[in-house]
């Protein structure tokens, strides 16, 4: 054996350096996160290259993301000295498309065949409902499309898909629609995402010599993240892997967070089903976190049922508790963790080792904005900074053209979004016009619809759109800027255009656009808060040094910070409500896998952080704790409040001061939830817990003076049980909890 492949094995563990030699027969390394699984799989590719076993193009190494694969390669690369050109290392949709390219022909495709978008997918789908005279209000495009999806998830062509599993989907067509959408593509020269899994599979099918060239070459096989392949991946694995059977899968069950796009963790299963001779590993060193961190980790996957077990133990020594914040609002939350991280780096920790780990995208933003605000260095991955994504920057457009009409950028934006069947050729005229007058695309389409220059249904868009901006104008002198914004966006149908998405990424674009309108709330007016959005969109990002990251646990998976923020641990945040509502009790368990994946990837501290109040669609909500919060075995965990958090000194506040560090003697979060769930709430005063039925309203009425910890006082203008709407003396009419409120007498 190579001198160099030998040193490769140095410093692995007996678990780790069987996994990585163990090169020939189906090997299934079954083990908890941070134990070496990506490494083994990078290592055991190097030693596979250096102990010649095979040439690199002789071997198939798939990644979760390409930039796991990217690091895969370069490590690879240094570990072996060789050149990564011609590998075929990537993800299953790269290399997906790498074989496509190269059979094109045999799928009646053309080698430079393009992969459509989403948006292309959708118009192309819709075209063909419309001339079947499907119900689109009945059965949206974006639905119809949601199933295609699934399908080929499943690795399920037209052919294959059953009666029973079309149901009645587009009213009985579900399975034509699939059939001419795939044979549109091909005219079109196109392939969607799912089809880069499909086709192959297809090829295979139809191609056994094909196949077997493959499998020939393909002598060793090795994939990362098992637990969160779909069924189309697995076939092609196994398919793939059918001659040589070297093929050495990587996972973690209790980490498999994808099922929401088709991933299926019995995979995992599959896999020694169909190798009965797989030699299953187990690592059970833990080389990444603390004893605390695990300890924390374990007890709450510990909760989930069904689940494959295993042992976890860390040499890293106990460690730092896991710290779990109580704090009033996602300001203060920001706040919070912005001040952790100025103290840790004051103290010399590098911010390239910190992260702030978020449920869902839009939370990112009141992060950013702190930091911004105290100059602390950021990058969000994952996604465009929040007022850089696409629904934002719509959204914002409609508002800059509210305030200044001949905002071109803006018009342009939106002019065709949501689509008002303004084609190429009346954008033409509308250019040409603006620029014979020298006058705005605006004011150019308010001339062009008094003359005959444009044929008739692009006219009576643009005169309808005109006319709505006119009204928003109008309205913009009565309502607020939050209001004004709703209404635009419903009354132009942009929120409407993503509601009928049923793309994955739609309910997150929804969310944001609810969080845009928390956001404008801090403004007193629309012209300060585009003012606001201007200087945040200045602010330089990357100048090259050392950034906290900021990112959705779901694209955490696989990586490590020494210290983790997890933040918004509240109920239906956290577990978050649509998966639960969605998936009942799997939809639960998967997002507690998910808080276990927040949680190991921290190396060396973990502090969780809640919300008592949240903003959500644009009202204050009380926010109860996550149970992932009680689910957090005691003694590896300390539950603090912010200071003055729930009255703080003030005798007449409805809670008593600290309860949070009182312990679970007095108050836990669990007793909480467990009031609210029964429709009552808890008042704390004093340090004891007082039960209050709260079934038949609230106790206040129109006209009480009441006061808030936040607003201040105000004055009660209505009650519907427990939500009241007060009109606060500094900062005008709020929806508030009236848990939240006390009676006042001034
Ligand atoms: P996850 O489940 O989160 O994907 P993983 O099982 O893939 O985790 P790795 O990322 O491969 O774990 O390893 C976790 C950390 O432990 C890495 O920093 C890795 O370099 C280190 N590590 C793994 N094995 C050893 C070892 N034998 N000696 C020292 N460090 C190790
Ligand atoms: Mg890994």
């Amino acid at each position: 054996i190579h001198p160099r492949a030998r040193a490769l094995l140095d410093g692995l563990n007996e678990a780790q350096h069987a996994a990585v030699t163990t090169t020939e027969g189906p090997v299934l390394v079954l083990a908890g996160a941070g134990t070496g699984k990506t490494r083994v799989l990078t290592t055991r590719l190097a030693y596979i290259l250096l102990a010649g076993k095979a040439q690199p193009k002789n071997i198939l190494a798939v990644t979760f993301t390409n930039k796991a694969a990217r690091e895969m390669r370069e490590r690879v690369a240094g570990m072996t000295g060789q050149s990564p050109e011609g590998w075929w290392l990537g993800t299953f949709h790269a290399l997906g498309a790498r074989m496509l390219r190269t059979h094109a022909e045999r799928l009646g495709l053309e080698r430079n065949f393009t992969i459509l978008d989403t948006d292309d997918q959708l118009r192309l789908l819709k075209q063909l409902m419309q001339a079947e005279a499907v119900d689109e209000k009945k059965w949206p495009a974006r639905a119809v499309m949601g199933a295609i999806q699934r399908w080929k998830d499943r690795g399920l062509t037209p052919d294959h898909v059953s009666d029973a599993d079309a149901g009645d989907l587009a009213g009985g067509r579900g399975i034509d629609l699939y059939r001419q959408y795939q044979q549109r593509l091909l005219t079109l020269n196109a392939c969607d995402f799912g089809d880069l899994l499909l086709h192959p599979l297809t090829l295979f099918r139809d191609n056994p010599n094909i196949l077997e060239t493959y499998q020939r070459k393909f002598q060793y096989i090795l994939v990362d993240e098992y637990q969160d392949t779909n069924v189309a991946q697995y076939l092609l694995v196994r398919l793939l892997g059918q001659v040589n059977e070297n093929v050495c899968c990587v996972g973690d069950d209790d980490q498999a967070i994808y099922s929401w796009r088709g991933a299926e963790v019995d995979n995992i299963v599959r896999f020694t089903d169909y190798y009965p001779n797989a030699r299953v590993i187990r690592l059970e060193e833990n080389y990444r976190s603390t004893d605390t961190i695990l300890g924390a980790a374990g007890g709450l996957i510990a909760n989930n049922e069904g689940r494959m077990g295993k042992t976890l133990f860390s040499a890293g020594g106990e460690g730092e508790v896991v710290r779990v914040r109580g704090v009033w609002d996602s300001d203060a939350e920001a706040r919070f963790v912005g001040e952790e991280i100025e103290k840790l780096h004051a103290d010399g920790h590098s911010l390239g080792e910190m992260a702030v780990l978020v449920r869902t995208g839009a939370q990112a933003r009141t992060f950013e904005e702190r930091f911004i605000t105290i100059g602390l260095p950021y990058r969000v991955v994952g996604g465009p900074r929040f007022y850089e994504r696409q629904e934002i920057r719509d959204a914002l457009a409609y508002l800059r053209i509210i305030q200044s009409p001949d905002d071109d950028l803006a018009f342009e934006r939106i002019v065709n979004v949501p689509k008002r069947g303004l084609g190429k050729k009346a954008m033409q005229t509308l250019h040409e016009t603006a620029r014979a007058r020298g006058i705005s695309l605006f004011r150019a389409a308010g001339e062009l619809i008094k003359t005959q220059e444009l044929r008739p249904q692009p006219r009576r868009a643009f005169a309808s759109l005109l006319e709505q901006f006119r009204q928003w104008k109008e309205l913009s002198q009565e309502l607020d800027h939050v209001e004004l914004t709703k209404r635009v966006l419903d009354e132009s149908g942009y929120t409407e255009m993503w509601q009928q998405d049923k793309s994955a990424e739609a309910p997150g674009r929804l969310e944001n656009l609810k969080e845009l309108t928390n956001a404008m709330q801090d403004f007193e007016s629309l012209a300060a808060f585009l003012e606001h959005v201007g200087l945040v969109m200045d602010a330089s990002q990357d100048d090259g040094g050392e950034q906290v990251t900021v990112m959705t646990l779901h694209s955490a998976k696989g990586l490590e910070f020494d210290t983790v923020f997890l933040a918004g641990w509240e109920e239906g945040l956290f577990p978050n409500q649509r998966a639960m509502d969605e998936h009942g009790q799997k939809g639960l368990e998967e997002e507690r896998r998910l808080a276990y994946v927040g949680l190991t990837r921290a190396r060396k501290r973990a502090i969780i952080s809640f919300c008592a109040n949240r903003r959500m669609y644009g009202s204050w909500n009380a926010a109860i704790p996550s149970r992932f919060v009680d689910e957090l075995p005691k003694g590896y965990v300390t539950v603090e409040s912010e200071p003055g958090l729930y009255g703080g000194g003030s005798t007449n506040q409805p809670f008593g001061s600290d309860f949070w560090e009182s312990g679970p003697s007095r108050a836990t979060p669990g007793m909480l939830r467990a009031q609210q769930r029964t429709g009552q709430s808890a008042r704390f005063v004093e340090g004891t817990v007082e039960v209050v039925e709260t079934g038949g309203g609230s106790g206040f009425s129109r006209g009480d003076r009441v006061f808030h910890r936040k607003f201040g006082y105000g004055t009660v203008r209505a009650a519907e049980g427990e939500r009241l709407s007060i009109a606060f003396d500094q900062s005008g009419e709020k929806k508030v909890m009236a848990s939240f409120v006390v009676a006042a007498d001034q």
